[in-house]
């Protein structure tokens, strides 16, 4: 099946990730609901359940921002919008793109209950987005 457009499946997303909310697990039938609204790209963002990281950073009060941080990359996510960071990198289509895995997959773990939450000071944001972009620190603290 190929993958519905942006922003209405957003909607559909959240719809979708409603049961695990409840009963923060995943079950058969949203795993199946998942894959028949779309397709390859919800199993790839649950094989990324595995490896992927999922971050929402405070930094003072100014800034809160969230990441998911896959196997090569991370990538500032905008939880209620279907914005990705991997935009940039794949900008065909881009005004009509379909959600990509990095998104279900951060609003599959914020549905979880597992996206890490971590505060800095304002003045941090540099070195730590430099630090999330090269993984020199382990940030599961
Ligand atoms: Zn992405």
């Amino acid at each position: 099946m190929e993958p519905k457009k942006t922003p209405n499946t957003v909607a559909k997303l959240n719809r979708i990730l409603s049961k695990v909310r409840r009963r923060r697990v995943t079950t058969i039938d949203v795993v199946l609901d998942l894959i028949d609204e779309f397709g390859h790209v919800a199993i790839q963002a649950l094989d990324a359940l595995e490896e992927g990281r999922a971050y929402r950073i405070r930094f003072g009060r100014a800034y809160n921002v969230s990441f998911f941080v896959g196997n090569r990359d991370y990538y500032i996510i905008l939880p209620e919008t279907g914005y990705c960071g991997c935009i940039s990198k794949y900008a065909v289509g881009a005004v009509e793109r379909s959600l990509c895995y990095h998104f279900i997959a951060f609003k599959l773990m914020e549905s979880l209950g597992i996206v890490k939450e971590l505060s800095f000071e304002k003045r941090d944001f540099r070195w730590v987005i430099d630090e999330l972009k090269y993984k020199k620190i382990d940030m599961d603290i």
